[in-house]
């Protein structure tokens, strides 16, 4: 099984916005990731980062200014310029936010999406959509198979990939563990999250959020490797090993 983590684009943003109690006259430049797992018959990306589309206005492609007054994108590669997407198998989706699910439509309609109930009902829950800064332009009027998921989840039926419900930053927001690999994702934008809990000042649920991330730093403790969502000292890309 080989997972490799690719960059496909960055946002800047205040660091008080994405870590509680930080500057708001300093910015930082995040990141963003998505991940393909390679496995004898499957080859499944997780998160499909930004369409260029989107990116080169996105104030006016999503039509929410808000969101993008207090972050900046630039897109790096797409996932469509870094990968052959017509020999993905799975999509697996860990939430909906922009920076996760923008490259959707980039991957050919015949690949299946697989993603937590929770999160897909929410991302058409006209209050959830709000309070989440979902932007429905990137999943709302996608016609693929769409397979909804309640909790922990055994993705191949074989115990290699778990999908774990990681809910807080958003409704049905998951991890993906692989072998002694998780895929923390946005549980904790940086690797101290796990400890600090200095998470970014909006989430769905920051209590909900705070338990993910006690699971994760539990299993990080056993002897787990947790990634997070967009710590820029760490996250570059290439292949992820445990
Ligand atoms: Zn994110």
């Amino acid at each position: 099984m080989k997972i490799e983590r690719l960059n496909v684009g960055w946002f800047t943003a205040a660091a008080g916005i994405f870590r509680a109690g930080d500057d708001m006259d300093r910015t930082i430049r995040y990141p963003v990731l998505a991940y393909v797992i390679e496995t004898e018959t499957e080859r499944i990306l997780i998160d499909t980062g930004l369409n260029p589309a989107a990116i080169a206005d996105p104030a006016a492609y999503y039509d929410r200014p808000d969101v993008f007054a207090v972050s900046t994108p630039e897109q790096e590669q797409s996932v469509a310029d870094q990968l052959d997407v017509g020999t993905l198998t799975k999509v697996v989706l860990t939430h909906l936010h922009w920076d996760h699910v923008g490259g959707l439509r980039l991957i050919p309609a015949s690949v299946s999406v697989v993603i937590q109930r929770a999160e897909w009902e929410a991302g058409h829950d006209d209050a959830a959509v709000q309070r989440n800064f979902f932007l429905p332009r990137d999943y709302a009027e996608d016609s693929r198979e769409v397979i909804l998921i309640d909790g922990d989840h055994d993705l191949l039926g074989d115990g290699s990939i778990e999908l774990m419900l990681t809910p807080g930053h958003t409704p049905g927001h998951q991890s993906v563990r692989v072998g002694d690999l998780v895929l923390g994702i946005d549980v904790a934008h940086f690797a101290s999250g796990l400890d600090d809990h200095r998470f970014p000042v909006f989430a769905d649920d920051h209590e909900q959020q705070g338990r993910s991330a006690e699971r994760l730093r539990a299993m990080r403790d056993a002897g787990f490797t947790v990634i997070p969502g967009h710590d820029p000292d760490i996250l570059h890309p290439g292949v992820v090993t445990a």
